[in-house]
């Protein structure tokens, strides 16, 4: 079969394969399933593994094939899959339990403590931009056909799912919170996703990018969503909270480290910060107000924690606003679909649009590997 692989390390390697196609039997204790792969989102990890940043491949390989974020159809299922039957639509979890430590014993890998993690498509095991693949059912999570069209949006939206879940864990150390407002900092794909998922709660939501308002397509999507819209080209985090007030929670996923000290300025009494870049640059900041930033944390109570990766329920909190969302607001998921590419042949397509993912306005960049 066909997928797409890189070498990790090396500068846009990216290239197609052949491959062997897998089987349920690949798969232990007859709890294989065969998923035909019906749709792979493509981001900024895919890009940076391809300019050579990162990525690892699986032990035996010189290539690692990419692709974590998918959704498919279940083709053939083991004699131990009792939860799924040919024809569900999945998509399945990225990260591995396969490391040492006590988090990856008990399944929750997310949380691992080793520095090498197993991840598909990412790190030490085979990802999703294939034909097929196989996995255990237990990494597999089913989606309704209703949701069909903007599933492959779940991967992303779990990231997000699993740091509201740490900020609402966290937050029980308070014996009340009633958040209200949140301010969501850039406002891409991820960015998008977490303002839909703050606007199901209930939240007022601000959002902030680089991009002036005007014809910018993410702004519209912010607003038709009940959320506003600043360019901190404009207004910074900081002197929004003049307009709308300190944040009870600020999600930050812009990608830009020095903007954390502005998030965490603009937080309110209690509130917490949410931290999910991969910001594998060497950027630093100056003139961070140190005394002040540590003063507002100690007497305000202010939390912070980073995110990364997601669990299985994780995903399945994300179905659940997937279809919140579809119901409150159809078609808004749809238009985050911005770029379409069909066949996974057609790779060098996907990296062009990556690479210069503003030109194409693009939010989000996916194969189309096989019809729903
Ligand atoms: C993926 C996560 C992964 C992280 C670090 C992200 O792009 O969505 O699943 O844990 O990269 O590798």
């Amino acid at each position: 079969m066909k997928a797409i692989a890189v070498i990790p390390k090396q500068p846009n390697s990216v290239h197609l394969v052949e491959i062997n196609t897998p089987t349920i039997d690949d798969i232990p204790d007859g709890r294989g399933v065969l998923v035909e792969v019906l749709r792979v989102g493509a981001c900024g990890t895919d890009r940076e593994i391809n300019s050579g940043e990162y990525g690892i491949a699986p032990q035996g390989f010189d290539f690692l094939v990419l692709g974590h974020e998918n959704f498919g159809r279940v083709k053939e299922v083991g004699e131990n899959v009792k939860e799924l039957a040919v024809g569900d639509y999945v998509v399945a979890t990225v990260r591995r339990p396969r490391g040492h430590s006590i988090y990856d014993a008990i399944g929750e890998q997310d949380f691992t403590t080793d520095n090498e993690y197993y991840e598909r498509g990412i790190s030490r095991i085979h990802g999703y931009m294939a034909e097929y693949y196989s996995e255990s059912a237990d990494f597999l999570v089913k989606i309704p056909p209703p949701i069909a069209e903007i599933a492959v949006l779940l991967e992303p939206l779990s990231i997000i799912e699993k740091g509201l879940k740490q900020a609402s864990d966290i937050q029980e150390r308070l014996k009340i919170w009633h958040p209200k407002t949140a301010a969501v900092l850039g406002t891409g794909n991820v960015g998008l996703l977490t303002i839909m998922a703050l606007r199901m709660r209930g939240y007022e939501v601000h959002g902030f990018g680089k991009d002036r308002h005007e014809g910018y397509k993410n702004a519209d999507l912010c607003e038709s969503i009940g959320a506003t819209y600043d360019s901190t080209s404009d207004t910074s985090v900081l002197d929004s909270t003049k307009k709308y007030g300190e944040y009870d929670l600020i999600f930050e996923c812009t990608g830009y480290s020095p903007i954390v000290f502005d998030a965490m300025q603009s937080l309110n009494e209690n509130g917490i910060l949410i931290l999910a870049s991969v910001t594998g640059g060497t950027r630093t900041a100056d003139k961070v107000p140190s005394d002040k930033i540590n003063q507002m944390f100690v007497l305000g109570n202010r939390a912070m924690v980073g995110t990364v990766n997601a669990n299985r329920e994780h995903f399945e909190m994300g179905v659940k606003d997937l279809t919140l969302c579809e119901a409150m607001y159809a078609g808004w998921l749809g238009r985050m679909l911005t770029h379409k590419v069909e066949g996974l042949e057609n790779y060098e397509k996907v990296f062009e649009i990556l690479n210069n993912s503003s030109q194409f306005g693009a939010i989000k960049t996916y194969f189309e590997v096989a019809k729903i």
